[in-house]
């Protein structure tokens, strides 16, 4: 199930973000039989109204931006860094069970980067472009599990295509052209802020609840435990009562949110419990 890891020295990425780390599409994406796990409906016929290319390409332009950026600012964690080595080992079990909900993701070439900053964020953007902060791992001391559901939610945002639905439904253009507004830190590390940008986008409340199922059964199927997706939540929330994360700002919080996870978990335990005798 181990995708194949490539050195950023392949052709086309800047040579200057060798810190960088790509993965190969997995070679062996497993099937995924429809009457298993969870249920959701079509992707919205809106997001036709723009290509998927020019989202995608969005996305990998405005991470380019946010690459370069921390790496002037060394707030890009080294690949040698354990908080680096354990994200990417996530993603690499998590991307054979994500492609499987989008034809397009098969060509994606997916990358995963940590930025050092206290911001509660993680996100991925259009074409497979993972970040996380080390804010959301270090604030609610998340457990691989908990790491793995966030990972499979915005991952699932990107295969659902609910950033190309925004944009169509709304509009806006301007996203090809805005400047990526972010601040990583100051010389002592304090502020991060990411402004603008696709990775800005606040979704609605179906587009949600589709990222948290879809996040939660890729996770399940490669190993790790839905029910992470409860004490994530309670964490977020208990974090959200002192100071709200950015994540949350752009996640929509609902008190039936935690319980929307706990009624499906019937439908995506199995496949974890599958996945415990292999
Ligand atoms: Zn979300």
């Amino acid at each position: 199930m181990s995708s194949k890891l490539n050195a950023l020295a392949a052709a086309g990425i800047a040579l200057s973000l060798s810190l960088t780390l790509a993965f190969a599409t997995p070679q062996a994406a497993f099937a995924r039989e429809p009457e298993a796990g969870v249920k959701v409906g079509n992707m919205s016929f809106a997001r036709r109204l723009v290509s998927a290319e020019s989202v995608e390409e969005m996305g990998e332009q405005q991470y380019r931006q946010l690459l370069q950026k921390a790496n002037q600012q060394g707030a890009l964690m080294l690949d040698t860094t354990p908080v680096v080595q354990k994200v990417r080992k996530i993603a690499e079990d998590l991307l054979p069970h994500s492609v499987t909900w989008n034809e397009r993701a098969k060509a994606w070439r997916w990358e995963v980067n940590v930025f050092r900053s206290p911001t509660i964020n993680a996100f991925c953007m259009p074409g497979g472009k993972i970040a996380f902060f080390t804010g959301i791992i270090d604030n609610l001391k998340l457990t691989d599990d908990e790491i793995a559901m966030i990972m499979g939610h915005e991952i699932a945002h990107a295969l659902r295509e609910h950033a190309r639905e925004r944009v169509a439904k709304s509009n806006i253009t301007k996203y090809g052209a805005v400047a990526v507004s972010i601040v990583l830190g100051d010389a002592a590390g304090q502020l991060a802020q990411v402004g603008g940008g696709l990775y800005g986008l606040k979704f609605g409340r179906n587009d949600e609840t589709e990222a948290d199922l879809v996040g939660m059964e890729i996770a399940a199927r490669a190993g790790y435990d839905p029910r992470a997706g409860i004490s994530l939540w309670e964490k977020m929330s208990s974090v959200n009562k002192k100071q709200p994360p950015q994540w949350m700002s752009t996640h929509p919080s609902h008190g039936t949110r935690i319980d929307t996870i706990r009624a499906n978990l019937p439908k995506v335990m199995p496949l974890y419990e599958a996945t415990l005798k292999r």
